[in-house]
């Protein structure tokens, strides 16, 4: 897939921002309060999707999972022949069998696990929510009963849990989860934006056990993981594994929430939330890297960012 006309288009629509966790980082975090969309609202959301020409619908909170009206609005993308519906879940629904075999039931497609330590000290600090990694085991144990397999992983790098990273990939290889994403945070908006101090690391400490955490999903055959918003200068050999340059080439994506509509995620990104700078200047990278979120500059500074040469 390499020109426009090519690429999947994959509608990200977001129910509200209403979640059972409340992680420290969250983009989300200011928005808890909002109403979330109702389900005659969401419905036509769909049936707009499809419309569209939608191949993926990824239906997200908040916490889509807790509303009443999940299984529906999936079963209604299904019907309607939208070929992928994904759900990016914090996963303690699915510690309720009859849950997990309901929304399997609807037709889901693919679930995404947010894991964001090796165990509950960890997982449970950073989703502030105690139980959470219990009901998050049980819910993969439960899913595995039903015999549902197209389970993958995102872990959100902050300082409370960078150290752990390897452990979490471990994890990863134990739950024999291929596609996994570890997302460098994002302070331009939420909770990170207000306590950057506490959460957010710097770059240059983050990226070896981001690194590290790739290294054993290659080791064990998991060529599939990657990492998210990084500046290109702290991967240099692992370029197959950065999520945009791959979603850039293969994907358009929208999202649609509640109080925003943004028809060009990927490009508003690139061009309103990160920037390059002029220490970039030179770098053999500058047309394909996005360099990083414009809030880390105000804190950090671009002190970190190394040009690539030509050679590299
Ligand atoms: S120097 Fe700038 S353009 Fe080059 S890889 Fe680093 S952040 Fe990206």
């Amino acid at each position: 897939m390499t020109n426009e006309n090519a690429k999947m288009l994959k509608i990200v629509l977001f129910t509200g921002y209403a979640c059972s966790n409340r992680c420290v980082f969250c983009i989300g975090a200011d928005k808890r309060g909002l109403r979330g969309r109702t389900t005659k609202e969401l419905l036509a959301s769909v049936y707009a999707a499809k419309k569209k020409g939608a191949d993926i619908l990824e239906i997200i909170g908040g916490e889509a999972t807790i509303r009443p009206d999940f299984t529906a609005l999936v079963r209604a993308a299904k019907d309607i022949g939208i070929r992928e519906v994904v759900c990016a879940t914090n996963g303690r629904v699915f510690s309720d069998i009859s849950m997990a075999g309901a929304i399997v039931g609807a037709g889901i497609n693919e679930l995404i696990f947010s894991i964001h330590g090796p165990s509950a000290a960890v997982h449970d600090k950073m989703t502030a929510s105690p139980g959470s990694f219990a009901e998050l085991k049980k819910g993969l144990v439960n899913l595995k009963k039903l015999g549902f397999r197209r389970i993958s992983g995102n872990t959100t790098v902050v300082k409370g849990n960078m150290r752990s990273l390897p452990a979490i990939a471990r994890l990863y290889v134990r739950l024999g989860i291929r596609n996994v994403e570890y997302i460098f945070v994002d302070p331009n908006y939420g909770g990170a934006r207000n306590d950057f101090d506490e959460l957010v690391p710097r770059i240059s400490a983050a990226a070896p056990h981001m690194r590290a955490a790739l290294r054993i999903g290659l080791a064990a055959g998991f060529d599939q993981w990657k990492v998210r918003y990084v500046p290109l200068c702290h991967f240099k050999g692992y370029e197959a594994q950065i999520s945009e340059m791959n979603e850039r080439v293969n994907f358009l994506t929208e999202h649609w929430a509640p109080d925003f509509k943004n028809t060009d995620a990927i490009g508003s990104r690139s061009a309103v939330g990160r920037r390059r700078t002029a220490a970039c200047k030179g770098c053999a990278r500058l047309h394909v890297c996005e360099g990083i979120w414009v809030e880390y500059l105000k804190h950090y500074g671009d002190g970190e960012l190394r040009p690539i040469g030509l050679e590299d």
